[in-house]
């Protein structure tokens, strides 16, 4: 429990501005972009390694729960101090320390937000490759905590491909650096890899070294229409046979389409699914890449393919992207329960028939927004979460297309982690004897189970 007395030892660490304890600041730091809460009993805006070393030591001889925050942007309540105590809102720690074009990389603090290296990075020519669409508000902390995907997934993978070392407050105080700032590196066990997507149940990442890569010269983005879900399955599998590695292959149904419009008004065709693609590379290249493409695309089932001619058309349709899950909210003023399987890239368009019948069946509206170039399907099902039996029926549809994922050789958590919401399913896709190694190991780093307690682990 947090007394007075450790809200004050609280304030001798970090400094009395920086300890929040009145409701409505309590308030603030209840939710993330889940519809879980949960109230901490006070937060505290650490502004060094060493501030987060003296919390996490108090908490631990306390035994008061810890949960770090980022941009709370996550999507499965993995942010929510579901057992009160103490959170750590990591964004007053947002220095980038480094940035080297020769070594491609980066030195940053945890709290940084994308969007603002993102710049950063690219007024050097730089980019880092893992992009989810909450750019603006989602920490780097956040990112690596959550091994967030994103857009670019389709080519680059996702976050774990991109670190190559942290540094990390245990709960204990103790401060540990893990990999090396080489290109390079196999000494000991991979524990950079074993804090990506902890979701903060270890420790604290204070500081992280990124793997950077040059920005593309030039890409073209093209947007395929297609009158059946599942042809766009087959069209992605098309394009992975042949070859072609695209940069992004992001779906949007007829539901985000007409979702999407009706908040930008941004005129786009109403069809039953549209794919938006870019292909990157060198100039001359990438065009021949990029008709390639088309073709593939046209055999494979699509009734038109378009190529955005101007950087106005292009911004438009990243917009249209990164805007259709935040329109859900706007326009079925209604909670978006987002679901986040992945299948092999052969499965997907059996995956996407049956997620949809499995929908219909529950009576579901459901909207596909998937990173779907690299298998993550993304239906998010439309519900109002302030009736239980709509959400209700929503987690129970969500549940069976998650086996019927799993039955074809999927997963259930690509890139949004698995807080709250799948915790009742990681087992069935890991197994007991690996939950119970999770289990262990996460008693190693945590004997006091201070770390993000009552989550999955
Ligand atoms: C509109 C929208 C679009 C999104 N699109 C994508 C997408 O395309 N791809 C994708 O992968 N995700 C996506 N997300 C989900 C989300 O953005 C990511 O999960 C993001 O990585 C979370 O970053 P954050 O800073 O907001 O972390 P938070 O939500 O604050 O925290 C996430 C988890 O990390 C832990 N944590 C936070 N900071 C630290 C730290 N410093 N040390 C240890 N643990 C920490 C928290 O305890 C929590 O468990 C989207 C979310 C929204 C709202």
């Amino acid at each position: 429990m947090v007394t007075d007395d450790v809200i004050e030892e609280l304030r001798r660490i970090v400094g009395s501005d920086s300890v929040l304890a009145s409701y409505e600041d309590l308030y603030c730091y209840s939710r993330d972009a889940s519809w879980y809460s949960g109230m901490p009993e006070v937060v505290v805006r650490p502004h060094s390694t060493e501030e987060v070393s003296k919390v996490l030591k108090l908490a631990n001889s306390l035994k008061i729960p810890v949960v770090p925050q980022g941009g709370r942007t996550n999507l499965t309540g993995g942010a929510i101090p579901i057992r009160g105590g103490i959170v750590i809102d990591m964004t007053g720690m947002n220095r980038i320390i480094e940035i080297s074009k020769i070594n491609m990389i980066c030195i940053v603090e945890a709290g940084v937000v994308l969007g603002v290296l993102e710049k950063e990075l690219a007024k050097h020519g730089l980019f880092w490759p893992p992009d989810p669409a909450s750019t603006d508000s989602a920490t780097i902390g956040g990112i690596l905590a959550e091994g967030a995907g994103g857009l670019r997934g389709a080519k680059y993978g996702t976050t774990r491909d991109w670190v190559l070392g942290l540094e990390v407050v245990l709960p204990t105080g103790d401060v540990i650096n893990t990999g090396s700032a080489t290109l390079k590196w196999s000494t000991g066990y991979d524990l950079t890899r074993l804090f990506i997507r902890s979701e903060g149940t270890l420790g604290v990442i204070t500081k992280a070294i990124l793997k950077l890569r040059p920005l593309p010269e030039a890409i073209v983005r093209m947007t395929a229409f297609f009158n059946r879900l599942e042809d766009v399955g087959v069209a992605v599998g098309k394009v992975w046979e042949a070859g072609v590695v695209p940069l992004i292959m992001e779906l949007l149904d007829r539901g985000a389409i007409r979702s999407v419009n009706s908040y930008l008004n941004l005129g786009l065709p109403d069809v039953e699914a549209m794919v938006i693609i870019d292909v990157d590379g060198v100039k001359g290249e990438v065009e021949k890449q990029a008709s390639r493409v088309e073709k593939i695309l046209m055999e494979a089932g699509a009734f038109d393919v378009k190529t955005a001619l101007t950087k106005e058309e292009m911004d438009k349709l990243y917009l249209a992207r990164r805007s259709a899950y935040p329109s859900l909210f706007r326009v079925f003023k209604k909670t978006a329960i987002p679901d986040d399987t992945c299948v092999p890239i052969s499965k997907l368009p059996e995956a996407l028939r049956r997620a949809k019948e499995i929908s219909d069946k529950w009576g579901v509206y459901t909207i596909f927004i998937g990173h779907i170039g690299d298998g993550n399907m993304h239906p998010v099902f439309c519900v109002d979460v302030a009736d239980p039996k709509e959400v209700d029926k929503a987690l129970k549809c969500y549940e069976e297309i998650c086996r019927m994922v799993l039955s074809l050789g999927g997963t259930i958590a690509a890139e949004h982690g698995i807080g709250i919401v799948k915790s009742k399913l990681i087992e069935e896709e890991c197994g007991g004897k690996a939950m119970e190694i999770m289990k262990a190991i996460k008693r190693v780093f945590d004997p006091n189970n201070i770390m993000n307690p009552d989550k999955w682990v």
